[in-house]
């Protein structure tokens, strides 16, 4: 879940960061990047010795499934199953070292013991997390930061007109580069997961498995965002996102699974029509994903062949190729069923990004302008995110009446729409939503919202 080794390392680095006058001493970056390294480099058996570690089998067993699929899971070295003290933000959780090892404590196989798809995805992701060199990633970011720190003191230095506007400048540039560093971690915790899901799926484990994990996750830990002061406005503190947004991104990734699984058909007119080219891109993509289909490996088969045909110029009549003309049921069956986010609509993920990216334009454009936060805040709500949706909302000070009506009426929407998901949104903000119904309704009859406000019950949540 966390790569927690390296972040002493990087944990220092950032605590140089934070200071005004980033940097004391410049020994040289590549010094530092060594002794980075070597702070981080525990080697197994060190490890093994000090916490004795154990390893499991069937935790081994699945590992080794994962990896016979997985991108470069040859380059992974060992498992160890064993007890790990601390850890952020999953206190006494799994995590990989920049060696190479996983290390689940022993608690968390016995969760995930009855659900080998889920122990499956928490495999997949810290081999993700190892496989694709987070810690190093990591190291070469701070690393950078640090040298940035540097040049930054003294361009500020130069430019400041006097202290005061030092500090402040300094102050924004030093939440900048925490904000790089945190949402770097976020973007790997993304990766991992999706990776994770994808390489479980090749290796015949449903996809759901890795939604079951993030749920275990969230049910044990809480949905874990939060605002930081010492980060960028927007920027959530911790170097993990909310399983409400970790979640939403492996939904993104089944529509896309679902989507090239879509292509087959299309794939296979293409052979028939002759075009081996584009057949060899549709049934590529559909192996990166089912490299186990065997209708996928046919039809590929067959574009290359019609390939060689075109190429060898022979004569005469030729065999008769016989084309699959869809992906094995079963096999989208592992991927499962798209699902709308809680507290949000169905429909397409796309188009939703895709206006809450104008949203976001219209207002960098124009601040103050109260239509398009509004539609932002509404973008938010229907993509799962209530707590941002309130955020925008109860920041919002319409000048006239019917403005004052459309933003208490969706105020008391992001509350009612999170009523049964405590966690997206607290008690008290939920309160709020519903007393902006309350007056929303004072001033204008809506049968509709006093029906629903009806239902809704007494209290805040
Ligand atoms: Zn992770």
């Amino acid at each position: 879940m966390w790569r927690y080794l390296v972040r002493s390392a990087v944990g220092v680095m950032l605590a140089m960061l934070a200071m005004p006058g980033w940097c004391a001493s410049d020994r040289g970056s590549g010094l530092a990047f060594l002794q980075a390294l070597d702070a981080t480099a525990i080697s197994g058996e060190a490890v093994e010795g000090k916490y004795s570690l154990r390893h499991d089998q069937l935790v081994d067993a699945i590992l080794a499934k994962i990896l016979r699929v997985a991108d470069g899971g040859a380059s992974m070295r060992a498992l160890v199953v064993g007890p790990r003290k601390g850890g952020n933000p999953y206190p006494g959780g799994p995590c990989t070292s920049s060696d190479g090892t996983i290390y689940i404590p022993a608690d968390w196989v016995l969760t995930l013991a009855g659900d080998e798809a889920a122990m499956a995805a928490l495999l997949g992701h810290e081999a993700v997390h190892v496989v694709y060199r987070h810690h190093l990633q990591s190291i070469q970011t701070a690393t950078t930061l640090r040298r940035l720190g540097s040049r930054l003191d003294e361009t500020v230095l130069a430019v400041a007109k006097n202290e005061g506007e030092r500090e402040r400048m300094t102050n924004v540039l030093g939440r900048a580069m925490r904000s790089v560093v945190v949402l770097e971690g976020q973007e790997q915790e993304y990766n991992a997961d999706l990776f994770g899901a994808i390489w479980i799926l090749r290796a015949g484990y449903e996809y759901d498995g890795a939604v079951r994990l993030l749920r275990n996750i969230k049910e044990k830990y809480g949905d874990l965002a939060y605002g930081d002061e010492g980060m960028l406005s927007g920027v959530e503190g911790s170097d993990h996102p909310s399983c409400t947004e970790r979640l939403a991104r492996l939904e993104e990734g089944r529509a896309q699974i679902l989507k090239t699984a879509g292509s087959f058909g299309s794939g296979a007119g293409e052979l028939e029509a002759g075009d081996h080219r584009n057949a060899v891109i549709t049934f590529t993509s559909i192996l990166r994903f089912f490299p186990q289909s065997a209708a996928a490996l046919g039809n590929l088969g067959c574009a290359y062949h019609l390939r060689f045909w075109e190429e060898s110029g022979m004569e005469g009549p030729r065999a008769s190729l016989l084309v699959e003309s869809c992906l094995e049921p079963e096999l989208i069956a592992k991927v499962g069923p798209p699902r709308a986010r809680k507290g949000g609509a169905g429909g397409d993920l796309e188009m939703l990004v895709k206006a809450q990216q104008q949203y976001e334009s219209a207002v960098a454009a124009c601040p103050g302008d109260l239509q398009a936060r509004n539609n932002l805040a509404m973008a938010h709500l229907d993509a799962g995110r209530p707590r941002r949706a309130y955020e925008i909302l109860s920041g919002l000070r319409p000048s006239d009446e019917k403005a004052r009506l459309v933003i208490l009426r969706n105020l008391g929407l992001v509350g009612y729409r999170a009523r049964a998901d405590a966690a997206s949104l607290d008690a008290s903000c939920r309160g709020a939503c519903r007393s902006a119904w309350v007056e929303y309704l004072k001033a204008k009859s809506d049968p509709e919202i006093e029906r629903v406000l009806g239902e809704w019950g007494g209290g805040g949540g």
